[in-house]
């Protein structure tokens, strides 16, 4: 790091200090009693050594415990892609709370958000979980259960919540490897886990030829290293190679959502076996759902029979997935608000024009300063990198990171009162995200950009 930059940063370390002592006060009280000083150990990944406390959030505006007012792009990593507090979930939720939040029991609601989810991502068959990394353990559990294998595969640089499987990354040598960040605990990954490369149908098709993968786990864009698009082509090739194999394909729409009212399964008529999504879902309420196709439902309940729930017979089984508060009343209530009045294909929209804007500008502004950084956009989501072209796999992206660099990027942010997502750069655009957001964002990468340009030795 150049002598400039290190001034810089340091100045930059020292005026959020300077800016936030009821967070700092408070984030050193946490430390007394939270394992990572934060209720969650990820809210420490912000710039600045120690996080923001929120004292309210609204739209796309989120205000902190010393009273500063924030754009937020960062969105609860796509959490909160409804926007904060979206009224509909409010008032919906409010009412179900007041009516029970849960019950053991369905509620008339989930028939109009079952037919919803199948029109709208394709798969006929559903089941509620309370988070996405539960919904893919769920997914993964299915898939072994109908293919009688044990091995699971991701792509390197993947991330699919806390999924012990896809904890993995590719080592130098092509080796299973623990994905960088994540702690080794006594799971043999090499057993469990095969990892390739994205757009990488070669090392897939021999992956594969073994016969031994039950689940190929797999974004149809990366989001968690970067952004990563997928070749044209390579989805195509995914889906024949699976099933040539005998493997099952799951794509994780979490974040990909952000592409459409269906994501890139509704959009691009992507034809998974199975299907994962959590997060906005359930418009800030815990909810993760998987998708399952016709066929692999049948081989299902092959098994676990779902006749054996008749009158006169009480289903016994364990399944071994979902959960106590899984498809509880609260969930339903909230899902419904979000697909029916917040997340609409109206919203989607809007929300992927202000985004495409954002990232035309933006790829403007760096052009103007000379600095040699992809813009990637996918639907409501764009992430700046510091890589001169698009990425085709997280080996490519990761010779580009730059720890310092983003670190200063999103300090310059934080202390200019834009929050962008801590993991790497992405940008989220919700319904309420307006235009004069969108200004604020580039008004300041532009005074960055033209910082650095000026500060880095040519
Ligand atoms: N899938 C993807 C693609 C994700 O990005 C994440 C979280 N970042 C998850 C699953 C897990 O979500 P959660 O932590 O809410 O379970």
């Amino acid at each position: 790091m150049s002598a400039a930059i290190e001034a810089w940063l340091a100045s930059e370390q020292a005026e959020f200090v300077a800016r936030h002592p009821r967070s700092q006060a408070l984030f050193a009280a946490g430390e007394q009693h939270f394992l990572y000083g934060a209720p969650l150990h990820w809210m420490r990944r912000w710039a600045g050594g120690f996080p923001l406390y929120a004292a309210a959030a609204r739209g796309a505006r989120l205000w902190c415990a010393d009273g500063f007012e924030y754009v937020d792009f960062c969105l609860g990593d796509t959490g909160a892609m409804c926007g904060h507090a979206a009224a509909p979930v409010t008032t919906a939720v409010a009412r179900q709370l007041a009516d029970g939040a849960t019950s053991m029991l369905p509620t008339a609601e989930s028939g109009w958000v079952g037919e919803e989810l199948a029109r709208r991502f394709g798969l006929p068959y559903w089941g509620f979980t309370t988070s996405a990394t539960d919904a893919n353990r769920a997914a993964i559990r299915i898939a072994r259960m109908v293919t009688g294998r044990e091995a699971v595969l991701v792509f390197n640089g993947c991330y699919h919540g806390s999924v012990e499987e896809a904890h993995v990354g590719l080592a130098p040598g092509g080796q299973v490897a623990m994905r960088s960040g994540v702690h080794p605990n006594a799971v043999d990954h090499a057993r469990v886990s095969r990892v390739v490369e994205f757009n990488d149908p070669a090392a897939l098709e021999s992956a594969l030829a073994p016969r031994d993968v039950a689940l190929v786990l797999a974004e149809p864009c990366m989001t968690n290293y970067g952004m990563i698009e997928a070749q044209p082509g390579f989805l195509a090739q995914l889906r024949e190679l699976t099933r040539r194999t005998g493997t099952l394909l799951l794509y994780d729409e979490t974040h990909t959502w952000s592409a459409g009212p269906g994501g890139y399964t509704g959009r691009d008529r992507l034809d998974p076996d199975l299907f994962s999504i959590g997060k906005a879902i359930g418009g800030g309420v815990p909810v993760g759902l998987y998708g399952v196709s016709a066929a692999v439902a049948e081989r299902l309940w092959q098994q676990a029979p779902r006749e054996s729930v008749r009158p006169g017979v009480r289903q016994s089984s364990h399944f071994g997935f979902g959960g106590t508060l899984a498809g509880s009343a609260l969930q339903v209530a909230a899902v419904r608000a979000v697909l029916e009045q917040v997340l609409t294909a109206a919203s989607f929209a809007r929300m992927i024009a202000l985004a495409s804007e954002l990232a035309h500008r933006a790829r403007a502004i760096v052009a103007a300063a000379g600095l040699p950084w992809f813009i990637a956009q996918s639907g409501a989501r764009v992430e700046p990198m510091f890589t001169p072209s698009a990425p085709r796999t997280a080996s490519e992206l990761a010779r580009w990171r730059d720890p310092q660099l983003e670190t200063l990027l999103h300090l310059h942010m934080l202390n200019r009162g834009v929050l962008i997502t801590p993991f790497h750069s992405m940008l989220l655009v919700c319904p309420d995200t307006d235009a004069a957001d969108v200004e604020r964002f580039l008004t300041e990468l532009a005074a960055f950009a033209a910082r650095l340009a000026a500060t880095r030795p040519s």
